[in-house]
């Protein structure tokens, strides 16, 4: 039995996102037609407005409904250190550490040779002219995931930044090899943090 088309739309939708099987989204579709109309137009609403107004902030590439982001925008934050990361996820990774006040730059992406991703693809051209417009910044901590790809990325930009003369550090290991930072609990990270060490 084919489902009516809209039930089938709904399931179809569901079903391109990332973990949800076909099984999950028909569970979650039955689901949503059970709520209420408040309900599902909330859901509706929540979505729509999360990608109407967040954006890529102009300065340091994090997700933000306002721009610049919450972070740039805080004059408490150390100025003097920035921290780059692969994505929002692992601002908030960061964040959840309570114990780094410095700025991010958020590259969106990794250099993946194999999958033709390259240095000009992912928000890297902003951290050089970033850091062009603010000689106030005195280190740069590599915090890309310990994978091939975040090793190569933190690799290619140690040496883009070795002219500058700017301190760059990388977290150091004891984060879980292959592990992603998004996923590392609060003291594995903090413990990265004080122990990075410089390239
Ligand atoms: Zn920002």
């Amino acid at each position: 039995m084919q489902y009516p088309r809209p039930l089938g739309r709904l399931i179809g939708e569901l079903s391109k996102l990332p973990g949800i099987g076909t099984k999950t989204a028909q569970r979650l579709a039955f689901h949503i037609l059970s709520l209420t109309d408040r309900e599902a137009e909330n859901l509706a609403d929540a979505i729509q407005e999360a990608k109407h107004t967040m954006r890529y902030c102009s300065v340091c590439g994090n997700l933000t409904d306002q721009d610049p982001c919450a972070v740039c925008s805080d004059q408490t934050r150390d100025r003097t250190t920035i921290c780059v990361v692969e994505t929002p996820q692992d601002v908030m990774a960061m964040e959840r550490v309570r114990e780094y006040k410095g700025l991010y730059h958020v590259l969106n992406g990794v250099i993946s040779p194999m999958e033709g991703i390259g240095p000009e693809d992912i928000n890297l051209r902003q951290l050089i002219l970033r850091l062009q417009q603010h000689p106030e910044v005195t280190e740069v901590i590599l915090a890309t995931n310990p994978n091939i790809e975040g090793e190569a990325t933190a690799m290619y930009i140690a040496r883009l930044l070795k002219p500058s003369g700017i301190k760059v550090t990388r977290l150091a290991h004891g984060l879980p090899v292959g592990g992603d930072l998004e996923y590392a609990d609060e003291v594995t990270l903090l413990k990265a943090m004080e122990g990075r060490t410089a390239l």
